[in-house]
């Protein structure tokens, strides 16, 4: 079976954190700085599969990356991952972000998700959690937040 993200536990090479049932690393193409991913270790698709010891290590899960996301040089791991890039995108991505508004704060707030199925945007079938640092002034209009998954409906104010 090819799987990436199963073949990445096993490599353990980008491997940032590790619990019972979870391990996350720093998503290779960031939206933003200290995007990074909560992967189940279990091969299962969809949130769905899991069983109650996984949920409530999961809620754990979160919290410590959201901790080590706030600890972390992330200046560092961007330029790290500059000099070792897995390709050119990726290599823009975080280009992208060694020159955000962001780098080096501390994020005011997070969009936290997953792209549960094809018709959601999920691209591996294998179970992965978005935590997405989120900084005053990183887009014009923050409202709505994940409602902008469709463009042009996340703001209902007005
Ligand atoms: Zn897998």
């Amino acid at each position: 079976m090819n799987c990436v993200f199963c073949e990445l536990y096993n490599r353990k090479e980008e491997v940032i954190y590790e619990s019972k049932h979870f391990f996350a690393r720093f998503d290779k193409f960031p939206v933003s700085p200290g995007h990074a991913e909560i992967i189940s270790k279990r091969h299962v698709a969809s949130l769905f599969d899991l069983v109650n010891d996984e949920w409530s290590d999961l809620q754990h899960a979160i919290i410590d990356v959201v901790k080590l996301i706030e600890n972390t040089d992330l200046k560092k791991v961007y330029e790290n991952s500059i000099e070792n890039p897995l390709n050119e995108k990726s290599v823009q991505f975080c280009k992208k972000m060694l020159d955000h508004i962001g780098i080096n704060k501390k994020p005011d707030g997070y969009n936290i998700g997953v792209n549960e199925g094809k018709a959601a945007g999920r691209t591996i079938d294998h179970l992965h959690i978005h935590i997405i640092p989120r900084y005053f002034g990183d887009i014009e209009n923050p409202i709505g937040g994940i409602r902008n998954v469709i463009p042009k409906m996340g703001n209902y104010e007005k």
